[in-house]
């Protein structure tokens, strides 16, 4: 694969006749009429949401869905829409091998393969799913497991045309993308905000931890100050700005020391500049249990050879209400992941407080109030007692074990 291309990811798409590209032309037909004729058609016959599933059953994959969640720039539940296009991640294909938790080139390389899309391909796809969820939904996020704004993987017609399209829906409030910080120039933005026509660019920028040494472990290869300047500079542009954080990224953070480490990450990105927080809580997927795809797993890998676990409910409980009062932070769920987490959150608690905090955290997810978690109002039990011992060392481990 080329390291360096007209596209920046792969290279540009061959000017070659059909026949001698056959395999090429066949993922660019059923593209074109998915968008054209096969989605259309259902629509017609059996709604939005009856093409929405044909869409994803013809596809084998979640190509696009909704659901009502909490939308802190609007103070109320919306149907948040998710759009999903192969573009790739440059720092994932390039000598990073990218950031060590992250699955997401693995699948675009099995739907793409060597085969690379183009403008035309790309506004295809996202016109076959955005017409089965465009009239319900009031925030989009075109998740490109990459960076939008890096037209190596999503060229800059197809950025700005799906902004237009965003655009012309009355309904739509917020368009979301993600980025990585070397991608984010006025250049790449200021034509998307400006095709937006006055609605909410809202960029995610996945920074997972404000401790250098844990990112470096992580692969990110972002820097701190780095991340302040794209914050100012997104937000003089007009854009929102949602950072990615995660609890318990790599195997090194005890249970302790991760509950530290995510409220000082969550201060650190709200005292620069951050509107929201998308927090994650680590889990387990085993998405290769035969070894067969080539789908390696640091988690998995971590949890199965050194007894790595995800954080309690408990851990995720205390840092939720110590930093509510910094701002939104929203909690990813792991519940609906697919495919499912094998050793999630959940499974770290006991029959007595699981189902409660559980419930709890569903009120969190719509309503942002730390009452959810009002210590005294909290049930006790035998694993809440086992959390306090195994939290009560908070302390960082030692720079010879952060390697
Ligand atoms: S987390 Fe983002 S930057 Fe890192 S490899 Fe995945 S898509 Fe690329
Ligand atoms: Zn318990």
């Amino acid at each position: 694969m080329s390291k360096q291309s007209k596209r920046g990811v792969r290279a540009p798409v061959p000017e070659k006749s059909a026949a001698f590209f056959g395999e090429f032309w066949n993922r660019r037909l059923v593209n074109l009429a998915a968008d054209l004729v096969v989605v259309p058609a259902v629509r017609l016959l059996r709604g939005s949401e009856g093409a929405r599933q044909t869409l994803n059953g013809l596809a084998g994959e979640q190509l696009c869905f909704h659901e009502d969640r909490l939308v802190p720039q609007l103070g109320r539940v919306g149907t948040y829409g998710f759009v999903i296009l192969p573009g790739g991640c440059a720092w994932a294909l390039e000598e990073h091998e990218g950031c060590t938790f992250c699955p997401f080139q693995r699948a675009v390389d099995r739907y793409v393969g060597n085969l690379p899309l183009d403008a035309a391909e790309f506004l295809r796809l996202f016109g076959a799913s955005f017409q089965t969820i465009r009239d319900r939904v009031t925030m989009l996020n075109v998740f490109t497991a990459g960076s939008f704004f890096n037209a190596g993987e999503i060229p800059e017609e197809t950025q700005r045309g799906i902004a237009k399209a965003v655009a012309a829906q009355d309904n739509i409030r917020i368009l979301r993308v993600e980025s990585r910080l070397e991608y984010i120039e006025e250049t790449a933005v200021a034509p998307v905000i400006a095709a937006l026509g006055g609605k909410t660019l809202d960029v995610v920028i996945g920074f997972e931890t404000q401790d250098d040494q844990l990112r470096r472990m992580l692969r990110k290869g972002m820097s701190k100050r780095g991340l302040e300047e794209k914050i100012t500079l997104l937000k003089r542009l007009g854009a929102r700005v949602s950072i990615y954080l995660m609890i318990k990224p790599h195997h090194v953070v005890t249970e302790g020391w991760g509950i530290e480490e995510a409220e000082a990450s969550i201060r650190f990105a709200f005292a620069a500049g951050a509107d929201e927080i998308q927090l994650q809580a680590t889990y387990i997927v085993n998405a290769d249990p035969d070894g067969t795809k080539g789908d390696k797993n640091l988690m998995y890998e971590w949890h199965r050879d050194r007894g790595f676990e995800p954080p309690s409910l408990w851990s995720i409980a205390e840092i939720l209400r110590d930093t509510a009062p910094l701002g939104p932070v929203m909690l990813g769920a792991w519940e609906t992941e697919i495919p499912p987490p094998m050793r999630s959150p959940s499974d770290r608690n006991c029959p007595v407080c699981r189902a409660e905090l559980l419930a709890r955290i569903g009120r969190w997810r719509t309503t942002l109030d730390p009452a959810a978690f009002a210590p005294e109002t909290l049930p006790s039990c035998a694993c809440r007692t086992a959390w306090e011992r195994e939290t009560a060392d908070r302390s960082r481990p030692p720079d010879s074990r952060m390697a």
